[in-house]
């Protein structure tokens, strides 16, 4: 009797853990008819955010990038892309048309977590310290011409107010960023001043968001590209749009008749999204409260950790990994994407990717295959969702763009470029992600929207964009 009764708790506890499962799936539903919703909203805010400053939580915010490059851009420059974990800084020379990239060099430095929170001068001192170490190396013959200065393409991952191609004020930090000094100052002023102070002798000649670098590094290879999508650490996208189609925008209309928009959908918000008790726990709790609500529940910086947070709830109130709840599960954003996605695409018949894990990360040892399985369908929950969603957000701008319909049989094709480590290493995400736009879009118009990896388009796209605003243009070309 005393086994029975064991038996009867264990399976009531289990049904219990399952409930939890359950119940969380069906809040994360994204059935199409809830995605067009959602990219119908997006639409709608888009135009608002084009309308009026703050007219949305979309911002929409003007790059004066007015021109793409063409394959002209030529000389050496230099790039620095801020926006996750690490930082790279790059030197490209450009060879012009038939030549294309003629050099890449790069080199990557991990930003001390300490310098995501700490003072404005501490992180831009670190970041010129490493940039003025970086030309340093700078090769015979790479230099720049006698009497010329170095120019950068900075890419900041991060939401600006710009106030020209070379100058913006920080509206406000994201991911896992948070400094309060920085808010409000003119980014490229910060740099610009700390890479005086460490001697380095460089001028900004672009400042770009990360989408806008990547639009641009798109549209070097590719004259199809229109729009960009940032999938990674945070998630954002780019897209270029009729000046004449920005109501906010008094400047003069640009030649070209377009402007790039950066848009940071990461804010976008809207009442058809699935939000989830965990979500909101989530937002509450960390370093941006009620900001990047679409990013919360798309990028690579939290995922981990809502599958950590419904494991805790799943361990606390069903004993889901026994008579005590694991310590270490208890540990805000110890679980990272990346590990997520291993054990997501564990395909070892008793899930021993799952397992080891588990182990390693969170110190839970002896989990049956059955409690294996129940949380690689919690990662692929998760996963489904963001990747659903952001395809929906893609939908929302080739709606706004008019090219989710073939007119009269031409087939206009829209290229759009794709990074970010989601996109790049979650295979499962990516596949989700597109086979919706092929679900929400159709058959027919699907085979004109392509979806295009730009490697590292966003390091190269700065370069590209100092290129041609270079103080040397005019000297240059006569
Ligand atoms: C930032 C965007 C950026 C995106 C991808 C977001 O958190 O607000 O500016 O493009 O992350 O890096
Ligand atoms: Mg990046």
């Amino acid at each position: 009797a005393l086994v029975v009764r064991h038996r009867m708790r264990c399976s009531g506890k289990w049904a219990r853990a399952m409930a939890i499962l359950r119940e969380f799936e069906e809040k994360c539903g994204t059935p199409s008819g809830k995605l067009r919703q959602v990219a119908d909203a997006m639409t709608v805010e888009m135009h608002a955010g084009l309308a009026s400053e703050g007219g949305s939580k979309l911002k929409m915010l003007i790059s004066y990038v007015d021109n793409l490059p063409t394959g002209d851009e030529k000389g050496l420059f230099y790039a620095l892309d801020l926006g996750g974990t690490n930082f790279r800084v790059l030197r490209v020379v450009l060879g012009g048309k038939d030549d294309r990239v003629v050099k890449k060099e790069f080199e990557e430095v991990s930003i001390p977590p300490h310098l995501m929170t700490g003072s404005s001068d501490a992180l831009f001192d670190y970041i010129a310290e490493a940039l003025a170490k970086f030309v340093a190396k700078e090769g015979e013959g790479l230099h720049p011409s006698p009497g010329q200065q170095r120019e950068l393409g900075f890419t900041f991952s991060f939401p600006v107010r710009q106030t020209s191609i070379a100058s913006g004020n920080l509206i406000k930090w994201t991911k896992g960023f948070s400094i309060e000094d920085t808010v409000g100052q003119d980014v490229v002023g910060e740099l610009t001043k700390a890479m005086e102070r460490v001697g380095l002798d460089m001028r900004v000649a672009a400042l770009v968001n990360d989408t806008i670098g990547t639009l641009a590094g798109g549209r070097y290879c590719n004259q199809d590209v229109i729009a960009a999508v940032i999938l990674g650490t945070g998630t954002n996208a780019a897209y270029v749009e009729r000046a004449q189609a920005i109501p906010k925008w008094h400047g003069l209309l640009p030649k070209s008749g377009e402007m790039v928009i950066n848009m940071e959908w990461g804010n976008f918000r809207s009442s058809h999204l699935p939000l989830t008790e965990y979500d909101q726990a989530l937002d509450v709790e960390s370093l941006n409260p009620g900001e990047q609500i679409f990013e919360k529940i798309i990028s690579g910086m939290y995922l981990g950790e809502i599958v950590r947070r419904v494991l805790l709830r799943m361990a606390q109130e069903a004993d889901f990994f026994g008579d005590v709840v694991p310590p270490k599960l208890e540990i805000p954003f110890i679980l990272r994407t990346p590990h997520m996605s291993a054990m997501h695409h564990d395909t070892s018949s008793d899930l021993k990717v799952v397992g080891s894990k588990l182990k390693d990360i969170l110190e839970i040892s002896n989990t049956s295959l059955k409690m294996r399985k129940a949380i690689v369908n919690l990662c692929d929950i998760v996963a489904t969702r963001g990747a659903r969603l952001s395809a929906a957000g893609i939908v929302g701008i080739i709606k706004k763009l008019g090219r989710d319909t073939v007119r009269d049989g031409e087939k206009q094709k829209s290229v759009i470029a794709l990074d970010g480590g989601l996109f790049e290493h979650y295979t499962k995400f990516r596949i989700s992600m597109e086979s919706t736009l092929k679900e929400l879009l159709g058959e027919e118009v699907s085979e004109s929207i392509v979806v295009e990896h730009s490697n590292d388009g966003s390091g190269i796209g700065a370069a590209l964009l100092a290129a041609s605003h270079s103080q040397y243009l005019e000297v240059a070309e006569a």
